[in-house]
């Protein structure tokens, strides 16, 4: 019954039913939280530093809109920290040293532990280190000791590799792109490190890499052939001796060996896991070639011209090799400098990173026209600006500096400038700005896919395949050498898919 009800979801019904039931026991362990979160391109000049890491601690995860799931078990799960960043270039080695020497000296004051849940994303790249996600499992491992069993959750595009595997006990990773099932996910990787820590399971975790490497834009599950694939992974979930299963993409923008798809699957039956991870990585394989993008997709030129001839509205442009939410800077002017030269009208754009614009805006004040550099503060050597006049129409109240916003016009495009890296992918994002994105004719944002919110309004939407960070053309990125190989950085590569074990399956 318990393991059943975590498998469905763990809805909030049963989980109440199974804290009126489970208290006595479940009260007695002594589980802990925390981990690091960032996805890193190794393209990207930038480097991901201290400044950029949001860093919950006690009472504020405790009291965090991410962790409130928590509260729907029957055991207290104790706080150490969780840092997060928004997507970018690998972090600097001194930075994720200082994070993890604080998260570890937390675990330690926690101890003994029966269990440890790793909120983690799986593909952050930190400078000098292959691997990174291992070596937090490793160090936290070391504080823990043998005995204590560690559950991670992870983004679809988290990367997989054998030491990762030989120090965990148990995985659940998305199931979604874009990713609608981060709650759900994380519900899994706690509901089943509570249901093997009350029933004394030790789990045997497995997996199967598969060699085949997708961006995200052609791997989303709305459409064919990830649509189909990833259906599959709930009713797995249900055979027996198998308490979860995995399917991810893996993060191609990371230039590392251990970067490709993978099948991990947690369970009590080794012979049963191996016939499903097998089974999944083979299909996974065979249809590699029909991994494709799921909406229109052009050069920036072609992409600007098509939105201003489209007879619908609002044609929604993807700045695809810019997307903060992918690895990319933000910082890019490419689109604007089309747009101005096309002379598009009625366009919404959301948003430039530019922090000495976004200041010049705030000392010139609502209503000034000033003359401004847009584009390439964080990296001047991938891309350049824009040198503009334009009038400011809107300043975000803010004090920090570092967070402030404004909106100004240029010509026929209304342009939302930021002081620091963030997407605008929310409708929310727009309005509060007194900007309503329905009302343009064109709206360019810097993203991949759209997300859930923008890509129902989307009326055309377009895919500009432009330069940055994370360029779709991934077969021709520079400095591709570390990457094992896979399909399609090789395209006659032959494949038969290999299991393998955890260390800890042995012991
Ligand atoms: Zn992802």
């Amino acid at each position: 019954m318990y393991r059943r009800s975590f498998l469905k979801g763990a809805s909030l019904t049963l989980l109440t039913a199974i804290r009126n039931t489970a208290q006595t026991t479940a009260r007695d362990l002594r589980i802990a939280y925390g981990g690091i979160g960032i996805e890193c391109s190794t393209y990207s000049r930038l480097r991901t530093r201290m400044q950029e890491f949001t860093i919950l601690r006690d009472a504020e995860l405790t009291y965090s809109a991410r962790f409130q799931f928590l509260k729907r078990y029957p055991v207290t799960f104790m706080p150490t920290l969780v840092a997060t960043a928004v997507p970018g270039g690998p972090v600097e080695r001194q930075t994720y040293e200082t994070i993890k020497a604080e998260f570890l000296k937390r675990l330690e004051a926690l101890l003994p532990l029966h269990g440890l849940y790793l909120p983690m994303h799986g593909a952050m790249f930190v400078e000098g280190m292959q691997d990174a996600e291992a070596d937090w499992y490793q160090a936290a491992r070391k504080v823990v000791g043998p005995d204590c069993l560690l559950s991670a959750s992870y983004d679809l595009h988290g990367n997989i590799s054998q030491p990762i595997i030989d120090t965990l006990d148990m995985l659940s990773a998305f199931r979604t792109a874009p990713h609608i099932d981060r709650e759900e996910t994380m519900l899994r990787a706690t509901g089943m490190l509570l249901h093997c820590l009350r029933e004394k399971i030790r789990p045997n975790l497995i997996w199967a890499p598969i060699p085949v490497l997708m961006p995200g834009e052609r791997s989303s599950t709305e459409w064919e052939p990830g649509k189909r694939l990833w259906a599959q992974l709930p009713a797995l979930n249900r055979e027996p001796g198998i308490l979860d299963v995995s399917m991810l993409v893996g993060y191609v923008w990371a230039d590392e060996p251990r970067s490709t798809a993978a099948v991990v699957i947690t369970g009590t039956d080794p012979d049963n896991q191996r016939r499903v991870a097998t089974n999944l990585a083979q299909q996974y394989w065979d249809a590699r070639a029909e991994f494709k993008f799921g909406t229109e997709t052009c050069t920036v030129d072609d992409c600007v011209q098509r939105a201003i001839d489209a007879k619908t509205q609002p044609a929604i442009l993807a700045d695809s090799g810019d997307n903060p939410t992918g690895g990319g800077n933000g910082d890019q002017a490419t689109v604007l400098e089309s747009l101005l030269r096309h002379k598009a009208q009625n366009v919404v754009f959301a948003g430039i990173t530019d922090r000495p614009a976004t200041e010049a805006c705030y000392k010139a004040g609502v209503g000034t026209r000033i003359p401004l550099s847009i584009g390439a503060t964080l990296d001047p050597q991938a891309s350049r600006p824009v040198k503009t006049e334009a009038v400011v129409k809107f300043l975000l109240a803010e004090t920090n500096p570092a967070r402030r916003e404004a909106v100004v016009q240029i010509q026929g495009v209304t342009l939302a400038l930021s002081a620091y890296r963030r997407p605008y992918h929310d409708i929310q994002d727009f309005t509060r700005f007194g900007l309503d994105p329905k009302s343009f004719k064109i709206v360019v944002v810097k993203s991949g896919y759209l997300s859930p919110e923008l890509g129902p309004i989307a009326n055309p939407s377009l895919m500009a395949l432009s330069a940055g960070a994370i360029n779709q053309d991934i077969v021709h990125l520079p400095a591709n050498k570390y990457r094992k190989p896979t399909y399609p950085f090789v395209a006659n590569l032959s494949f038969a898919p290999k299991v393998y074990e955890s260390a800890r399956n042995r012991r």
